[in-house]
């Protein structure tokens, strides 16, 4: 017999090279149920694990994840998908952040930027807004450029900066979630808690760097901060350009217009 997964030839019911079944179980129902049972009930609970380890010690259970124990959290990419979909939804649903929130005031003039650049700015906020799970991926590889060259000593990879940074964003998104429950039961909080949701996304990355990347307490905070501060005005610079190549299409990808 020869294996259809390594072209090894071999006697009996599995592959003496790769171990695969000389046979596969043929599909029915039962087979089908269980096996779908087995795959949401191993991601469900891995998912609502993750959430929970990454919210109370995520520097110790990041690093667990990184250098000992691989299924200890839902794969980074997963996750963040999954928090990338709930916030999708969730922003087209409550209208989370297209508040006009963060537009500049309509006919100020400021005398170091054009009135022509602030109205150009008002439709980058907008559309950061309307996309804001968009804007928030587009930032992740600025993050893991601005920690990885920052805690450049501290001897993480560039892959294992995204895999850090790629959870952090996702917990952050995740945590719209909670606003959204807060906004259901009284929607007149939406500008606090837009403030204190932003305050708090940047706590938590800060508390996530400085508990990963030990070094000198006091300059590891240092550095922590001056990473954020780089990382969002690389993020803005980046994504501020992917909307301008992105501008002359927006008729076809956006229904609002
Ligand atoms: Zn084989």
């Amino acid at each position: 017999m020869i294996c259809d997964n390594c072209h090894h030839r071999f006697k009996g019911n599995f592959c003496s090279h790769c171990g695969k079944k000389s046979d596969v179980d043929r599909f029915d129902m039962r087979s089908i149920w269980e096996e779908g049972y087995t795959f949401a009930k191993s991601i469900v609970v891995l998912f609502f694990q993750t959430v929970y380890r990454l919210t109370v010690h995520a520097p110790q259970h990041l690093k667990t994840f990184l250098f000992k124990d691989r299924e200890f959290l839902l794969p980074s990419i997963e996750y963040l998908l999954f928090s990338g979909t709930v916030v999708s939804i969730l922003t087209f649903k409550f209208n989370f952040f297209q508040t006009g929130y963060s537009q500049f005031e309509p006919g100020i003039h400021l005398t170091f930027i054009s009135d022509a650049s602030i109205t150009y700015l008002n439709q980058f906020f907008a559309y950061t807004e309307q996309y804001s799970s968009l804007t928030n991926i587009l930032a992740i590889p600025c993050f893991t450029i601005c920690s990885y060259l920052i805690f450049y000593k501290e001897h993480y990879s560039l892959g294992e900066h995204l895999i850090i940074n790629t959870y952090i964003a996702a917990q952050q998104a995740l945590f719209l979630l909670l606003l959204s429950l807060l906004l259901l039961w009284n929607p007149s909080w939406k500008a606090l808690l837009i403030d204190n949701y932003i305050g708090a996304s940047i706590v938590y990355n800060f508390w996530v760097y400085y508990g990963m990347f030990a070094g000198k307490k006091i300059n590891t905070a240092l550095n922590a901060a001056l990473c954020l501060f780089l990382a969002y005005i690389l993020s803005f610079v980046f994504n501020l350009c992917i909307y301008s190549l992105l501008l002359p299409y927006r008729a076809l990808i956006d229904p609002f217009i």
